[in-house]
C-alpha cells in the first residue's frame, strides 16, 4: 500500500524573528530504565539562537508527512 498520512504536529518559535532555532531551559532526570535523560519541566527561560537573546516561544501547527518516503 503506498498510503501516506499527515499528522498535525507543533513547534515552538521564537515570537520575535519566527525561527525554530530556539531552546528552552528545562530540569532533566534521569531514567534508569530508558537510558536516558528526560525532561522533568520545562523552565520559564527560552533562547532564540538567530537572535541571540532570551525570547518568548510561540507555538505554531505544521504539518508532518508520515509516508514510505518520510520512513526510509
Ligand atoms: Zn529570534
Amino acid at each position: 500500500m503506498m498510503q501516506s498520512h499527515s499528522r498535525q504536529t507543533f513547534k515552538p518559535i521564537c515570537s520575535r524573528c519566527g525561527s525554530d532555532n530556539v531552546t528552552s531551559d528545562a530540569i532533566a532526570r534521569w531514567n534508569v530504565e530508558r537510558q536516558a535523560w528526560e525532561i522533568a519541566a520545562l523552565l520559564d527561560n527560552s533562547d532564540c539562537e538567530v537572535c541571540g537573546d532570551e525570547t518568548s516561544l510561540v507555538d505554531i501547527k505544521t504539518e508532518e508527512m508520515i509516508g514510505p518516503e518520510a520512513l526510509g
